[in-house]
């Protein structure tokens, strides 16, 4: 890049100098970077005079091309003052912040989305009449203070009753920082609760070998642990952003997260389908484990958070399932005790594997333990919800009226399972945070009274 040439770039367009370095892979990526700055509207600039910011991309391959990559910075921040550096050398631990502390902004290679993100929060985008209409967390259905963050789409695994990995394909992962990013902006804009949904949570970066990727200019990895805690540093020190974890497969990793329940980080509600507990059936099914494995897990989980939440579904009157099979489910979810459980007669959807398994459930019959499963796991609930009676509870608030606030606490996920109703509650607005002492209990939901 030369040093002083002006350029013909109208006032007002924000210019953009870029520094390629490294081999015909990092070309590309310097490609896709250049072109998607163009097509925001930004100027590519001649000089570091003229340029508001340069984006160095450099290489990491051998010293020399390192000792060059270095030297390239510190020139470009001596020129110019504003530099983002992206590439291979931005892989390589704290090199180029160790070296270069000024730098705005540090990225691996193959992440030209996060160096867009960082060319957006230090030299704003120009504006567009047509996607500036849309605010920077997106439009979204749900309520302002709560919304869902999804990581993946596809599944890699291939439970004999779904069909979703024929219809959405294999796991693939979301970049790591662009799932920060807009964990980042939902904050930013009020929301209190983040839920993260996939088909696989616990998979999150299976795909991609849980590719390095940036956010805040630091290294992280693709990995559901790693994003779980990224997370929950968004909530700040008073921990004001509750993060939900939806379908989590019971994978042995997923104790490491519970391990930040225990800490307060992260909110102690886990939904993990088992879909059933005989070993056979769960064979039968695909699914990883044994009910006595579950069990242990469950056990494990509830001796590190006391605490915490687990929801789970399940499908009774699977084909080929024996009433001593179903009833050793039966018997498992005594064991068990979770806090909230699904539960979905099998149903044979078009495409599924199981459809073609010997000795299919009657209709009536699926319906009937079904129906069986309910009424134990009713009992349960409501012991479990009757512990709760007398203590106080942090709740965030959905909707109020003039009989009192709705509300939930960490133990309920929106939609799915209870509410907490609170007398005393009309001053409230949705998205506030309350403190309620409770005083009643079913099956299902809790009652209580506004705590100051
Ligand atoms: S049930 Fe869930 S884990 Fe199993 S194949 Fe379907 S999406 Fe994947």
């Amino acid at each position: 890049m030369a040093r002083s040439k002006r350029t013909a770039v109208p006032l007002g367009i924000p210019r953009v100098g870029f520094v390629s370095l490294g081999c015909p892979k990092a070309l590309v990526d310097s490609e896709r970077i250049l072109s998607q700055l163009r097509a925001e509207g930004y100027a590519i600039s001649p000089s570091y005079e003229s340029a508001e910011l340069v984006v160095v991309n450099t290489c990491g391959f051998i010293d020399s091309a390192v000792a060059e990559s270095l030297d390239a910075i510190g020139e470009a921040l001596a020129e110019n003052g504003r530099v983002i550096v992206t590439g291979c050398l931005g892989a390589k631990g704290d090199l180029v912040r160790k070296t270069h502390p000024k730098v705005l902004a540090v990225t691996g290679p193959h992440a030209a989305d996060e160096v867009m993100q960082a060319v957006h929060a230090h030299l704003p985008r120009p504006h567009d009449p047509y996607s500036d209409l849309v605010p920077p967390q997106g439009v979204r259905l749900t309520p302002a203070h709560y919304a869902y963050l999804k990581i993946s789409e596809g599944c890699n695994h291939r439970c004999t009753f779904c069909i979703i990995p024929a219809l959405r394909g294999d796991l693939a992962s979301r970049p790591i920082g662009e799932v920060m990013q807009e964990a980042e902006n939902l904050a930013k804009a009020g929301v209190k609760e983040i839920l993260v949904i996939s088909q696989d949570t616990s998979a999150y970066g299976v795909d991609i070998k849980y590719r390095t990727g940036f956010w805040r200019g630091r290294p992280l990895k693709t990995r559901m642990t790693e994003l779980v805690r990224a997370l929950c540093e968004l909530g700040g020190s008073a921990g004001d952003l509750w993060v939900r974890l939806h379908y989590v497969y019971p994978y042995p990793h997923v104790d490491e997260v519970i391990a930040l329940m225990a800490e307060g980080k992260l909110l102690p509600y886990l939904d993990v389908p088992f879909q059933h507990a005989s070993p056979r059936i769960l064979k039968l099914m695909k699914r990883p484990a044994s009910g006595e494995v579950n069990l242990e897990r469950i056990r494990a989980w509830r001796a590190i958070c006391p605490e915490i939440t687990i929801r789970s579904t399940f499908i009774a009157g699977f084909p080929g399932e024996t009433e001593a099979e179903f009833r050793l489910l039966l018997d498992f979810l005594q064991e068990a005790e979770l806090d909230r459980v699904g539960c979905f007669a099998y149903s044979p959807v078009e495409g599924a594997k199981a459809n073609a398994l010997p000795d299919p459930v009657p209709a009536e019959l699926r319906e009937e333990r079904r129906a069986r499963f309910m009424q134990v796991q009713e009992k349960i609930s409501r012991k479990r919800l009757k512990r709760k009676i007398g203590k106080t509870l942090k709740v965030l608030v959905d909707s109020v009226d003039d009989k009192g606030a709705v509300a939930r606490s960490a133990a309920d996920a929106p939609e799915i399972d209870g509410v907490v109703f609170i007398a005393g509650g009309e001053a409230l607005k949705p998205g506030d945070w309350a403190r309620v002492n409770i005083e009643r209990a079913d099956a299902h939901d809790l009652w209580g009274r506004l705590v100051d």
